[in-house]
């Protein structure tokens, strides 16, 4: 059923709980839909799990893992005590005793369901907090925990700047680690309606490219990293998407994209860049740059000698920080 997935080197076994322990439902989702998954049975988990050694950590994954009851929470991170464990949650269903249950069974991540900054787009989203609730969830577990907060783009009253203004805000409070999504009208939820009657525009792919990209250049220039861009969507579940900014190779996408408009803000003549990564030098219209291009062993590409990250900060100061401050 579940397979490892290595993330950031780390081989994670994610579980997956669709909508369990989320009080109300968000806009957009509708887990079982969106990964095709059914609550598992907690004697399979069990079963399945009790010879695995070759994994790094146990993920509960899909809901609000700390909305469940309290006896179930501590039922399922007690299987496996030894292997460190994962949950994902919303900032509202956190608070201190939550945090000591976590210590004590093990959790190392919390991966937390920011989604963004502003009020007025998480009431929209129908996420039912605030901009101060989730600064206090992060108070909450950041001593703790890694954390990772998940970002969505283009949920209803979203702009651009609001998305810019959210990263800076949580970088501002030491969030290390970001999933960034794109928002995606799937069947059987809330944003289906919305859009259908007109009341919502999903954004096209290539302006969800460009606002991603410039948060992934501003998480990155200030120390962050992005860990996932855009949504695995299994094959199987691909029918159920009714419109919005999918691409089956978003990050791939936004990398390419990236490079290419280094190339073209500091006009750049020479790409050199190691083998790793091929794909962000001549994938997604890459190939069509007109500069010169070669292969090197260092891990890095090299735009006119310097590395893209000096780049990327540069960018960050010319270009963004000045509408973000
Ligand atoms: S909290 Fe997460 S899992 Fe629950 S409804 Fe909202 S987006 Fe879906």
């Amino acid at each position: 059923m579940n397979q490892v997935k290595n993330s950031n080197k780390l081989k994670i076994y994610p579980i997956f709980l669709p909508n369990l322990g989320c009080k109300t439902r968000c806009v957009y989702c509708n887990q079982s839909i969106m990964t095709g998954e059914n609550v598992p049975k907690f004697h399979v988990l069990e079963q399945l799990l009790k010879d695995k050694n070759d994994i790094d950590e146990i993920a509960f994954y899909g809901g609000t893992f700390t909305g469940l009851p309290k006896d179930v929470m501590k039922r399922l991170l007690s299987i496996r005590p030894d292997i460190p464990k994962r949950i994902s949650t919303r900032p509202d269903s956190i608070d201190e005793e939550i945090v000591q249950i976590l210590k004590s069974f093990n959790v190392k991540t919390v991966e937390l369901g920011v989604e963004s900054l502003d009020d007025e787009v998480l009431n929209h989203s129908k996420r039912n907090y605030t901009k101060k609730d989730v600064l206090n969830s992060l108070r909450l577990v950041r001593e703790y925990f890694e954390v990772v907060a998940h970002l969505m783009v283009g949920l209803p009253y979203d702009t651009r700047e609001k998305d810019l203004y959210t990263v800076k805000g949580l970088l501002e409070e030491n969030v290390k680690f970001f999933r960034i999504h794109p928002t995606i009208v799937f069947k059987e939820t809330e944003l289906e309606k919305l859009y259908k009657n007109g009341e919502y525009e999903p954004l096209s792919l290539e302006d969800a490219v460009t606002i991603i990209s410039e948060m992934t250049m501003m998480i990155e220039s200030f120390g962050g990293t992005v860990t996932r861009l855009g949504y695995h969507v299994p094959d199987s579940q691909k029918h159920y998407i009714i419109a919005g900014p999918y691409h089956s190779s978003f990050g791939d996408l936004i990398r390419s994209y990236i490079i290419k408009l280094l190339v073209k803000k500091y006009n750049i003549h020479q790409v050199q860049y190691n083998k790793r990564y091929s794909s962000w030098i001549f994938a997604h219209g890459n190939s069509e740059m007109k500069v010169e291009r070669k292969e090197i062993e260092v891990d890095d590409i090299l735009l006119d000698g310097v590395s893209y990250k000096v780049l990327m900060q540069k960018f960050v100061n010319d270009f963004l920080l000045p509408n973000v401050l």
